[in-house]
Parts: C-alpha cells; structure tokens; sequence
C-alpha cells in the first residue's frame, strides 16, 4: 500500500526538524524519517551556540550576521529552557594580529547588528575587574572585551522541533531510512526502510533532502541531474572536552588564535566541565568516520595553553567530539574562509519537486525554514503566513526564571537535584515527569540520578531506542554516570528489546 503527504522530509537534524514543524503548522501532511536518531550527526557535534558568529564579519557576511542576531532573540523567546545567555570575554593581546581597535570595532557593529536586544551590550573590562581574567596569562595583555551570545543543547533542540511537530499531526519516525526516491506523474515515492526490515512506501507532492553532509548521496537517489546540482564541501570541526579547573570562570572566552581562527572555551553543565573548539579542516571520506583526530587535539591544547595560565594535556580530556559542516562548495581553499550561508535548490522530479539544503546555521534553521516553506509555494499552492517566530518549542513555555520557580515547587518525592536537571533538559515539560514519578515504581533509581520515570518518557515520547539516545542526546548524562552506571542504563534498555530492533541500523 502506498500512503500519501504533502512533504516528505529526509533527515531528522535541525533543518529537516525545522521544515517539518514549519510545514505541518501550515496545514500541510508532513512526514519526516531520519536514518539514525534523531540529531545524531552534525546537529549534535556542534559548538553549541546560538549566536550571530562575529568572525563572519570579517568576510562581510553581514546579513547573515544580522539574520542570525535577529533568530538569537527568537530562540531566547521560544526555547528558553535550551538556549541561555552567556557573556564571552575576549582577550586582546599584544601579540596579535588584530589590534584591539578594530575588535572593539567589531563588537560596536555586532551590537548594532543585533538591535534591540534583551541581552547587554558589549564592552570593555577596566583594570578593576582584573579577578574575572585571573585565569589568563597576564604578559601581553592589553584588553579584556566582553560580549554576549547564547549557548544551546543542540540535541534537545532538534528533539524539541520535532516534538512539536508530532504535536501538530506530523509523521516523525527515527532508525528509519530513505532507500529509493521514484518519480511518479502524481509525485515522488518514497521507500523506507526501518531498523527491523520494514519497508513503507509514501508517495509526496514534495520531498525534502535535509541529509545535512548526506545530502548528496540522498539527491543521488533522486539521479544524477539531481545530484549534481548538491555539491558539497565537507569541513571537520573537532571539540575537545575538560574539567573545569577550581575557580573556573562562569564566562565563555572568545580566544584569537595566532592563525587568526578564533577558538571557543565554553562552561558546560553547570561550569562543571569546558568545551574548547573548534577546528576546520577539509573532510575526506564518508561523513560518519569524522572523529578529533590527535592534530586537530594538540591544536586546541595548544590555543587554550596559549592563554590560560593552568595549562592542559592530553590526560585532561574526558570527551570529544567531531563533527562535518555539509557546506556548499564555493571554491574557497580555506575552509575558514567557505561561506556559512545556506543554499536551497528546488527542482521538478516526475510530478513533484525536490528540495535540497545545503549548509546553514543551527541559529538560522527557523528562517531556512521559512525560506524553503516560501521557495515551495509554487509547488504547493499558497500557504498560510509563517508562524513559528512566536510558538513555543516543545517544553519552551516558562522562562528560566520560571522554571527555577517549577524544580523548586516539584514533587517531594523526587530529589532536588533531579528534578532541576529535569526542568532545565525538558523544560515545561518536566511536568510530564513529575507526574509519572508520584508512581512509587516509577521512582526507583536505575542508576544514580536516572529514575524509571525518565526512561519510560525517553522510550515513549521521545523516541529514545538505545541507551546511546537517551544518555548522549535526549540527556548528557554520558558525560556524568560513570561506566558502570552507562551499563546499567544500557541493561535496562536491553531488557527491553528496544536495543535490539535498531542494532542493524546503527
Ligand atoms: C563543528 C561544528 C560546529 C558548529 N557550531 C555551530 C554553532 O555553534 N552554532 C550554529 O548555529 N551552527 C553551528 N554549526 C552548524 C550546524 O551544526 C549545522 O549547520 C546543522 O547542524 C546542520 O543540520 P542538518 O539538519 O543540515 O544536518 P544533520 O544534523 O547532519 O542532519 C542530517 C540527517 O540526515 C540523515 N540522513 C542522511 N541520509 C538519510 C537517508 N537516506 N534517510 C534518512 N535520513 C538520512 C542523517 O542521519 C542525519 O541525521 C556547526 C557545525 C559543525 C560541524
């Protein structure tokens, strides 16, 4: 039997997550499948930030500047459990190649990009505030600036997206992958084929490849006239992971390396541990074998020892990640210097048309949405205004004060420091949670701080089939339970069969 829709998305990271809400909140029939889990690839390897992305005022990319400025408000709006406000120091050393004029300058202009704003201004340091720079090495430096930006759980936000799409009548499903698009003279069939060996077949008046650095093998299935026109240029960012020393400041810090990349250090979870990152280097090779090779490692040791007066090695790192940005190709040499802006390109297939991205922005996948929504009229028919800059994402309906207010009030019988995490991870929707912990069985712990309760909404509402969804990207607790804790959570998904119906996809 063959079913039918309006869109059929490919892809379940944030872009793919993005159309399919934009477009069932539309009115449309939408359908979106995804490979893997949801965000397992690109959407959940990047540096985490919502942010107007000040090096690209250096290549001019204002506008795109200015677009992702405008979104970190938005997200601020609709996501305010996921997305938090963070101030980022950058040092200005002597040594460096940009004086520390032009980087105020810089600063000024990415303020008046971003309007008005609930977030402070930028600015300078003065040397009574010498304490919050402590940490660096004090030779050479010449000024301390500070602006603000946003970080996000990149995971949860996609989950999130597509959560509320669920919400609004979409088919969302995971371990669900596209194996063949046919023409046809009403549209576009779609083969599936899930974890257990089922195929599905759904015919779409339009298909959406959002296969992020899979785009092209996806537009591949479509043929090669199709696949000729998504050509992309895979560039590797790595992360590398560590404890926060003692004293560890609350702030990001912006580092100029000295081949004028700038470098990330970020407090992650509660200033527990800091995220330092990221590189950018030419990717050869299927995109899921991207890993932090031992270069792209030292590179990073090498650019926070460069600064830091406590310096770091390769012992000191708990986690990495990599992660491949599926950028268009322009041509560029320098992976650096490849345009961050996305690409979309429709074309008729049979009696459908086919929509691929190319490229993009966590902080831009609203207003990449809207665009391929706007670029897909002639497809569809007139649709509906855009909606999604004022509706809350799954979870975003309290602010962070408020949500502080709702841990708090929750149930007793849940212990504190859960149901905090809880609020800050699933937002409003804690509340869910706390209502299946009033069950006692629902309360016993399977590991430490990892109730039943979690894990049956990971299992029932949030799609998780291994233990790898829920540890790494319905939660981070991989990077807080010990092994022994991991195979606990791992036993329980075992015990029931969930695991196993994926094993051959994963
Ligand atoms: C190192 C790094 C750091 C970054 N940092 C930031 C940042 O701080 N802020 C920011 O705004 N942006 C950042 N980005 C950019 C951002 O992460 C990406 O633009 C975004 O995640 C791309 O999302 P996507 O949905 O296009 O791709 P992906 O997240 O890769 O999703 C594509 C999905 O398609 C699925 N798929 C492929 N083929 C099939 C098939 N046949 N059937 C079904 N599914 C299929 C895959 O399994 C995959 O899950 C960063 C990127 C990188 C690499």
């Amino acid at each position: 039997m063959v079913e039918t829709c309006d869109l059929f998305v490919i892809g379940g990271g944030v872009n793919g997550a993005a159309i399919a809400r934009d477009a069932v909140g539309r009115g449309l029939r939408v359908q979106l499948a995804e490979a893997r889990d949801y965000a397992w690839a690109t959407s959940s390897a990047s540096s985490k930030l919502i942010h107007g992305g000040l090096r690209y005022l250096e290549q001019f990319a204002f506008a795109l500047v200015r677009e992702s400025l405008h979104e970190r408000e938005v997200m601020l709006r609709v996501a305010p459990h996921l997305v938090r406000p963070l101030r980022f120091l950058l040092p200005v050393m002597r040594h460096q190649p940009r004086p520390a004029w032009t980087v105020h300058l810089g600063l000024r202009l990415y303020d008046l990009l971003a309007g008005r704003t609930g977030l402070p201004r930028s600015g300078r340091l003065s040397p009574e505030q010498a304490d919050t720079w402590a940490e660096l090495k004090p030779d050479d430096i010449r000024a301390v600036l500070h602006y603000p930006d946003c970080q996000v759980d990149d995971a949860r936000l996609v989950l999130s997206l597509l959560l509320d799409a669920r919400a609004r009548g979409a088919v969302v499903r995971n371990y669900c992958r596209v194996t063949a698009l046919t023409p046809g003279a009403q549209g576009i069939e779609v083969t599936t084929q899930s974890g257990d060996g089922a195929t599905r077949r759904v015919r779409a008046r339009v298909v959406v490849n959002a296969g992020g650095p899979w785009a092209d093998a996806v537009a591949a299935l479509a043929g090669a006239e199709a696949a000729a026109a998504v050509r992309l240029r895979l560039v590797r960012g790595s992360h590398i992971v560590v404890r926060a020393p003692r004293g560890a400041s609350a702030d990001a810090y912006t580092l100029q390396n000295d081949d004028r990349r700038v470098v990330f250090v970020l407090p992650w979870l509660d200033g527990r541990l800091r995220v330092i990152g990221t590189t950018d280097v030419v990717h050869h090779g299927a995109p899921e074998t991207a890993v932090c090779t031992d270069d792209e490692r030292d590179y990073l040791l090498a650019a926070y020892n460069r600064f830091f007066r406590a310096t770091i090695d390769k012992a000191d790192i708990v986690w990495s990640w990599a992660g491949v940005r599926p950028l268009a190709d322009d041509g560029k040499a320098n992976p650096s210097a490849v345009s961050r802006e996305y690409r979309l390109d429709a074309r008729p297939l049979g009696g459908g048309t086919l929509l691929s991205v190319i490229g993009g922005k966590l902080t831009t996948h609203r207003t990449l949405a809207e665009e391929a929504l706007a670029l897909l009229e002639s497809s569809l028919g007139p649709l509906p205004p855009s909606w999604t800059a004022s509706a809350p994402l799954a979870g975003g309906l309290l602010s962070r004060a408020d949500l502080d207010l709702m841990w708090r009030a929750g149930p007793d019988v849940v212990p504190a420091d859960i149901r905090r995490r809880w609020a800050f991870t699933y937002g409003s929707d804690a509340q869910e949670l706390f209502a299946r912990a009033l069950e006692p069985a629902a309360r016993a712990a399977v590991a430490p701080g990892v109730l039943h309760a979690e894990l049956d909404h990971a299992v029932q509402v949030e799609d998780a089939r291994r233990a790898a969804d829920f540890l790494c990207r319905r939660t981070t607790l991989h990077l807080t339970l010990d092994a022994d804790d991991r195979s606990r959570v791992a036993a329980w998904f075992a015990a029931r069969g969930v695991g196993d119906v994926v094993q051959a996809e994963a």
